[in-house]
């Protein structure tokens, strides 16, 4: 009993199932569809003219409607198909609709040409894996950056620099790192509350937007410490960069309620070959901060091999 043909019983099933069923004969002619099948391609639910592959799909194109062709028109998006369809004799694929439902696709090819087409929606599981995935990429950017100046923040500023070394460690150009520490920054939370304070952090971080160039790579790595990484640039061009974000925050004082509070930072930075590693460069560009420090605020100071014996953090 239980391997006995029961075409007509199967037949009922498949007719009513929520999932499409359709078959094609080799020429690519629709022979067979159920209910869901027809609905799912927009094809009349009474009408029985043979209608080819290549017709349902120009037929959903002209209308909008059914599956969602992505491109200028029918003709180019059916040459791509051509390349897919039928090319193995078990193939698995997503697709989309123009009412924004999904559905699971699957094509069965016999050996004598005949192909049977499933689809099964899944709208509701695509619907979930797109949350997800916007979740996801929404944690990663929570992660990489900066709250208050949406600037990169110290981990992924190291992971950038390091990538960024990795690639150019071959070549024969020269990197520069930069450590900005704003001068004398507890004093403005001390005399105009902490909320000066953020404001501060958010218009540095502003400026230094401003100041640099669009490969250029910055975060803030600490409290009021921002890090800069030139990834190929001469010594000349690294100090005019860095002169010009000295000075960017000298002449922009922080405008806080009726109070203009000057800015200031020391900056250390430190320039060599590319086949410099960030402990190296950190290193180097923080003895220099100390020293503009050290020297009276406001100021560069470029990193020089004897300076590194006994200096410590600013
Ligand atoms: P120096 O010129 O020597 O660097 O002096 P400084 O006052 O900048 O240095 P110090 O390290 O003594 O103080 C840094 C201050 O930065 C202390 C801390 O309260 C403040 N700070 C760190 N993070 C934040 C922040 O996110 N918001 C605000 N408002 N203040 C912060
Ligand atoms: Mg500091
Ligand atoms: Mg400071």
């Amino acid at each position: 009993m239980l391997n006995s043909p029961c075409p007509t019983l199967l037949c009922k099933f498949i007719e009513t199932s929520k999932d499409g069923y359709g078959i094609f004969d080799a020429d690519d002619m629709l022979i067979f569809a159920n209910y869901t099948f027809k609905d799912v391609f927009c094809l009349e639910q009474k009408g029985d003219e043979p209608i080819s592959f290549e017709q349902m799909v120009c037929q959903a194109f002209k209308q909008k409607r059914g599956i969602h062709i992505e491109a200028e028109n029918a003709e180019s998006w059916l040459k791509y198909v051509e390349t897919v369809r039928r090319s193995q004799p078990f193939r698995v694929f997503e697709v989309d609709m123009v009412d924004g439902r999904w559905f699971l696709f699957s094509e069965q090819l016999l050996a004598s040409g005949e192909m049977l087409v499933q689809c099964k929606d899944m709208t509701r599981q695509k619907v979930t894996e797109t949350q997800l995935q916007q979740s996801v990429s929404r944690l990663n950017k929570l992660a990489l950056t900066d709250e208050l100046t949406q600037l990169a923040n110290r981990r992924c500023f190291v992971e950038s620099v390091e990538t960024e070394l990795s690639r150019c460690k071959r070549g024969t150009g020269s990197v520069t790192m930069m450590i900005i520490d704003l001068d004398l920054f507890k004093n403005i939370n001390d005399n105009f509350g902490h909320h000066a304070g953020d404001a501060a952090l958010v218009q540095v971080a502003g400026l230094l937007k401003t100041a640099l160039r669009q490969y250029d790579i910055v975060g803030r790595i600490g409290g009021e410490e921002f890090a800069i990484f030139l990834g190929s640039s001469d010594l000349g061009t690294a100090l005019t960069i860095a002169e010009r974000v000295r000075l960017s925050l000298v002449n922009n004082p922080l405008r806080y309620k009726d109070h203009s509070i000057n800015l200031s930072a020391s900056i250390g930075m430190t320039s060599r070959r590319c086949d410099a590693t960030f402990e190296q460069l950190y290193t180097e560009a923080d003895a220099a901060l100390y020293k503009a420090k050290a020297n009276g605020r406001n100021r560069v100071e470029l990193f020089e091999q004897a300076e590194l014996s006994g200096s410590n953090s600013a």
